[in-house]
């Protein structure tokens, strides 16, 4: 059997912790109060995704779900830094949107080359190294590394097509790509014959291609989920424009004319903005036509549309070769394939800062660390304003300070939390 279609998945990516500081002083024989050398945490790995030409289903997430990257190792003596941690790379088919699973806003288009940065892996601490200061020559701290990053991502497989074939199950459209391009697309005398989207690449001249996509027959109802076809309409969101199959044959009893209303009906609930996507039709076989009036009866609707009629024969190749230039010549003048602008704005997690800190006092130097306190400052960005308002306010909320007051911090004091230390000042 077949593997199934795939295209949609939803994972968990965690990026690593950033490893510890240490507290460790230069040791040497014959030689008194050596230095602070305690080396800095190393980094945690960062989850990147990677678009991936030679993939065409989301399968491989089907099982697998959650992807980790690697935490950074701590540090030690002699200035010796911690190893980073292992970034991921989760490789995806080209055109994968990823999606934020809560709000369902895009996060990023993967129809782009470039590798995305999906979490960034945790800082590492300071070792105390770093802490020596002419006031403070030995300074018996170093700082715990930062936690990574985890969220819920949705990944929606979205095929990069210039042009989408819609039309209701066997009217030919399977055919039509067979004939117009190396693809092998599965053609059989019943209905939904076709169970996943094909892509085709069909030459047009030296120079001059364009990709053919063919999805499974839209039926009524598609769009409200009530038959096959509905899922599969995001593999033409991005096409360019549409050729729509109509049987005109009348061999199966069925007017054209419903036929072409129907399927843009359901485009059009499935999205406006698909159903006014630039649409060539195609009366399609022609060569088994009995009688001429299904024909001229299509030919006349469509035409007081504005759109432009191709009467073809697919299987008898018959008036393919006009529809594929004058498609070929429209795509020129049309804006090329949709690519998704991110509409994800982060926002700062909730940080519940109830929980006790713990405060370590070393001469002028107060050390304050806690679970909430790591998490609020993995998640600053110290070089933007609003997100260091952010922390200003939750940290003027948290009472640290009062805390700190009481426990009689004078101004001029450094407060040290993780890789952020500044001057108290009341
Ligand atoms: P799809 O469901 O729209 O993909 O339709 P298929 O391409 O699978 O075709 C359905 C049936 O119609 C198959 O038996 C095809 O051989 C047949 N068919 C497709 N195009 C033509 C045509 O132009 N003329 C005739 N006589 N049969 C055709
Ligand atoms: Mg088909």
């Amino acid at each position: 059997m077949a593997a199934p279609f795939v295209d949609t998945a939803k994972i968990t990516v965690r990026s690593g912790n950033g490893g510890n500081g240490v507290v460790s002083f230069h040791r040497e024989k014959y030689v008194a109060n050596g230095g602070p050398d305690g080396g800095d945490g190393g980094r945690g790995g960062n989850i990147i995704v990677q678009a991936d030409n030679h993939m065409s289903t989301l399968m491989d997430f089907r099982y697998k779900r959650k992807y980790t990257a690697g935490n950074g190792s701590d540090g030690a003596g002699k200035r010796c830094t911690g190893k980073d941690g292992e970034n991921l790379v989760i490789r995806v088919p080209k055109g994968t949107v990823i999606r934020d699973a809560e709000t369902n806003e895009i996060i990023c288009d993967m129809s782009q080359e470039e590798p995305f940065v999906l979490c960034r892996g945790g800082r590492g601490g300071w070792g105390n190294q770093h802490f020596a200061t002419p006031t403070r020559q030995v300074p018996r701290f170093a700082k715990a590394g930062l936690p990574g990053e985890s969220r819920d991502v949705i990944l929606e497989l979205k095929l990069l097509a210039d042009v989408g074939l819609v039309g209701f199950p066997n009217v030919g459209k399977s055919t039509l790509l067979s004939v117009v391009s190396r693809a092998q697309p599965k053609i059989a005398n019943y209905h939904f014959t076709t169970l996943f989207p094909n892509l085709g690449v069909v030459y047009v001249e030296e120079g001059v291609s364009f990709v053919l996509a063919d999805i499974p027959g839209i039926i009524e109802g598609a769009a409200g989920g009530a038959g096959l076809g509905h899922d599969f309409l995001r593999h033409i969101d991005r096409c360019r424009l549409l050729i729509h199959v109509v049987d005109v044959s009348g061999s199966e009893g069925r007017d054209p004319v419903e036929d072409f209303e129907a399927i843009n009906a359901e485009l059009a609930q499935y999205s406006p903005e698909l159903a006014a996507r630039k649409m060539l039709v195609c009366a399609n076989k022609a060569d088994i036509m009995e009688d001429s009036t299904l024909l001229d009866k299509l030919r006349a609707h469509v035409e007081a549309q504005g759109l432009e009629l191709f009467v073809i024969s697919a299987a008898a190749h018959q008036g393919v070769r006009e529809l594929v230039q004058k498609t070929a010549q429209e795509l020129q003048s049309l804006p090329p394939v949709t690519v998704y602008e991110p509409t994800y704005v982060p926002r700062p997690p909730e940080v519940d800062t109830s929980s006790e800190v713990t405060i370590e006092r070393y001469d002028e130097t107060w050390v304050v660390e806690g679970p909430w306190l790591q998490r609020l400052i993995a998640n600053v960005n110290f070089s933007d304003y609003e997100s260091r308002s952010w922390f200003d306010k939750i940290l003027r909320q948290s009472g640290l300070f009062d805390k700190l007051e009481s426990m009689g911090i004078q101004d001029g004091d450094i407060v040290s939390l993780y890789d952020l230390e500044f001057e108290y000042q009341r």
